[in-house]
């Protein structure tokens, strides 16, 4: 049996697949503006050079290109500890352009089964707790890959080697489910070219997979990419009070709960991330609100359909001292010594997560709370 629809090697050209551009798009308005005012490229000459390249530097004519041999440690911009200060202006207006090298599919387990190879890593968002920069360093802005045709060949070859998930497990009842999103945020990338559109449509013709990512963002233009299923976006969620501190520069959390009827209605499956979770004084009540706001204002269809993973704070010593530098007040929140161990990690990062017997008590109470106020809400996992 094939495994899926057509080309037995997931080749085809995904741009055809696309939908037409809508008249007026989000990622011209001046709201998309306002995140997004790119000033400088830093970019690999092969970047620059391709099709996907140049369309984002045509988006952004205001922009100064500079050429780099790499889109790793790019001088003044990745590991410039000056750059704290600057740390939202220079994800607002910085851009680097690369060439994705490696094109290793990982396995997960949690979120789901294969980590894919992303189209970007960075983002223009700037989350107090946000892992990504620790890999590339500091502010580090959204590195877009230009050759997300050789992302897609990857996963079609990828896919058609797995055959069907031979059983239901928590990540999806009948599809294997690719992350797309590990290091950034899908919606913001949407602003800046088509790579989260083109992976859209790509697993529109993949029976047995399914594209996945977490989103703090809310991007109209991505209703009209037509994932007929076999997208499931997670809006991440957290209390609007903690999301005000630590989400700087995401859409409002109601602005995210109130998407979800739309992107369900325009062909998405519709999960939420309840992370990270921060225990603070109040964080119960907090949550008590968040869920009991979810079962109020979600339509039915999305109730029906909803899981959830749930996610507990991992921070880290070096993030934390960065913070200092440019949002010290966050750090009241994240940085919390006192019910807080340092995690063994394998590459040698400084992490830290709540002690074990927190930790337990939390998630217990949080699987609680959400029994209690939002019964219809499966926990695909928590940890
Ligand atoms: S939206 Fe995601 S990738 Fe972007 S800063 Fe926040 S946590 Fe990091």
């Amino acid at each position: 049996m094939p495994h899926h629809t057509d080309e037995p090697d997931g080749l085809f050209p995904v741009a055809d697949l696309l939908p037409p551009p809508p008249a007026t798009a989000f990622r011209d308005s001046p709201a998309a503006a306002r995140l997004l005012d790119i000033r400088e490229i830093h970019a690999e000459p092969e970047a620059a050079a391709s099709e996907r390249g140049r369309a984002v530097i045509a988006r952004f004519p205001r922009a100064r290109v500079t050429e780099v041999p790499s889109h790793w440690r790019i001088p003044g911009l990745h590991g410039e500890a000056d750059n704290t200060a600057r740390w939202v202006r220079v994800k607002t207006e910085t851009l680097v352009l690369g060439v994705r090298k490696t094109l290793t599919v990982r396995p997960n387990g949690r979120s789901a089964d294969w980590i894919a190879p992303g189209a970007s890593n960075g983002c223009a968002m700037a989350c107090a707790y946000c892992y990504v920069p620790r890999r590339k360093g500091y502010a580090n802005p959204i590195t877009v890959f230009t050759n997300t045709d050789r992302i897609v060949e990857r996963l079609g070859r990828h896919i058609a080697a797995q055959g069907p998930k031979p059983a239901p497990d928590q990540r999806d009842p009948a599809a294997w489910v690719y992350d797309i999103g590990e290091n950034g945020d899908c919606s913001v990338d949407a602003l800046v070219c088509d790579s989260t559109a083109e992976l859209v449509a790509a697993f529109r013709r993949w029976p047995t997979a399914k594209a996945s990512f977490a989103t703090k963002f809310v991007n109209p233009d991505l209703l009209a990419y037509d994932p007929r299923g076999r997208t499931r976006i997670r809006f991440s969620l957290m209390p609007a009070a903690d999301s005000r501190l630590l989400d700087i520069r995401t859409s409002p959390v109601a602005e995210r709960i109130a998407a979800a009827g739309d992107f369900l209605a325009a062909g998405y499956e519709v999960h939420f991330n309840l992370s990270p979770v921060v225990v603070r004084p109040g964080w119960e009540e907090a949550w008590t609100g968040l869920l009991r706001e979810l079962d109020d204002v979600l339509p039915p269809a999305v109730k029906a359909q909803a899981a959830a993973e749930v996610i507990m704070l991992t921070h880290n010593r070096d993030l934390h001292e960065v913070n200092l530098g440019w949002h010290p007040r966050a750090e009241e929140a994240l940085w919390r010594p006192e019910v807080q161990e340092a995690k063994r990690s394998e590459n040698g990062s400084r992490n830290v997560r709540y002690r074990a017997g927190v930790k337990r008590a939390a998630v217990e109470r949080l699987r609680g709370l959400i029994a209690a106020h939002a019964p219809w809400l499966r926990v695909r996992y928590a940890f």
